[in-house]
């Protein structure tokens, strides 16, 4: 992480999937852990093998509820919020609250102890945009009244708070849109594509994909996201800056290819596409080249066999944690 000294973080949704990864990296850099999660979607057991490390805090808070921490704390990264689809359409008014008071919360903690602040925002800001590839400058092409905007319009309206927070209280506050991430610690039940068709690949079941399966996304390994992240937190940009995977893939690509990856024989099906379900992705990350000097650097077959390696090992020991598959995957996050 360039010029940040760091000592002190807090992590809100620091034991979900992205968070865990956040925490471990951090630990490893010497700084100390305050992890802060409801437990709503992510699990004490991605960050159990981190309870050991003095350095590190687990505390069971719900961040709608308040944010109170003792002692310094000089950076601030706000990811607690339900990401996949099945998740926050089961959880909509909860995913509203956390982009809406969590978020409040998080910023008034920044501003109290001074700490710099990063806001996990969403591709999903974008919509199903109208522009391709999506640069941080454009608004996006969001169904202010659709299922998914329990989601997407909390990120915005998030984005707009933690403006608001730099320009009125002057926190220092940064902005990254992360696009589709994946690997390790995803629930192979959480509706997601990628853990969802690992699941099926590798128990043999049909492969669902939505729609005509032409529709396009760019995925991103979980260190790649976790290091764009940390080296926005590491510096001065406010941000919005996109983090993402460039290689754009269809989704019956993207099946064929974890199939193959997994040496299954599972046949695809093509399944309904859920509402408002974007039809491309892929970030513009010009901002992230230039200003952060980031780029991906995993290439996508190499994520997925560390990824599905990772779940065959959890299925050898009969520990699929997020068991029963959501009822349309879908790659939103
Ligand atoms: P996740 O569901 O695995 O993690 C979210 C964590 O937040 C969970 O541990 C959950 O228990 C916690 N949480 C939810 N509500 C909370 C509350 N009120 N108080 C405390 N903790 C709470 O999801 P993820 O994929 O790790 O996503 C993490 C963040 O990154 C989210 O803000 C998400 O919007 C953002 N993001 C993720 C992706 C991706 O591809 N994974 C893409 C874009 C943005």
């Amino acid at each position: 992480m360039p010029h940040r000294p760091f000592q002190r973080a807090v992590v809100t949704g620091g034991a979900g999937f992205l968070g865990s990864h956040l925490c471990e990296r951090l630990l490893h850099r010497g700084i100390e852990v305050l992890c802060l999660d409801n437990f709503i979607t992510g699990s004490r057991s991605n960050v159990a093998h981190l309870i050991a490390d003095e350095r590190f805090r687990l505390i069971h808070c719900d961040v709608t509820t308040a944010v109170q921490v003792h002692g310094p704390v000089d950076l601030v990264l706000h990811f607690a919020s339900p990401a996949s689809p099945a998740d926050y359409l089961r959880l909509p008014i909860h995913t509203l609250k956390v982009g809406s008071i969590g978020t409040l919360h998080a910023l008034d903690l920044a501003r109290e102890k001074r700490a710099r602040f990063v806001l996990a925002s969403t591709s999903e800001v974008y919509g199903d945009p109208l522009e391709h590839p999506q640069r941080e400058s454009y608004w996006g092409n969001v169904n202010p009244v659709g299922p998914r905007s329990v989601y997407d319009e909390a990120k915005r309206f998030a984005e707009a708070l933690t403006t608001a927070y730099r320009a009125s209280h002057g926190v220092d506050t940064a902005i990254v849109r992360i696009f589709n991430t994946f690997g390790p610690r995803m629930r192979p039940g959480d509706g997601r594509a990628i853990p969802t068709f690992i699941r099926q690949a590798l128990s043999g079941e049909p492969i669902t994909v939505t729609g005509d399966g032409r529709q396009t996304r760019s995925i991103c390994y979980v260190d790649d996201t976790v290091d764009g992240v940390l080296a926005l937190a590491g510096g001065r940009h406010p941000g919005p800056v996109n983090i993402g995977g460039t290689e754009e893939v269809t989704m019956l690509d993207l099946a064929m290819h974890v199939r193959g990856l997994a040496g299954s024989r599972s046949p695809i099906d093509l399944v309904d596409s859920p509402v408002d379900d974007p039809r491309m992705r892929r970030p513009d990350t010009a901002v992230a080249r230039e200003a952060l000097g980031w780029a991906p650097k995993v290439p996508c077959s190499e994520g997925l066999q560390r990824t599905i390696a990772w779940f065959e090992e959890r299925l050898a020991a009969g520990r699929p944690r997020g068991g029963a598959p959501g009822p349309v995957p879908s790659i939103g996050a």
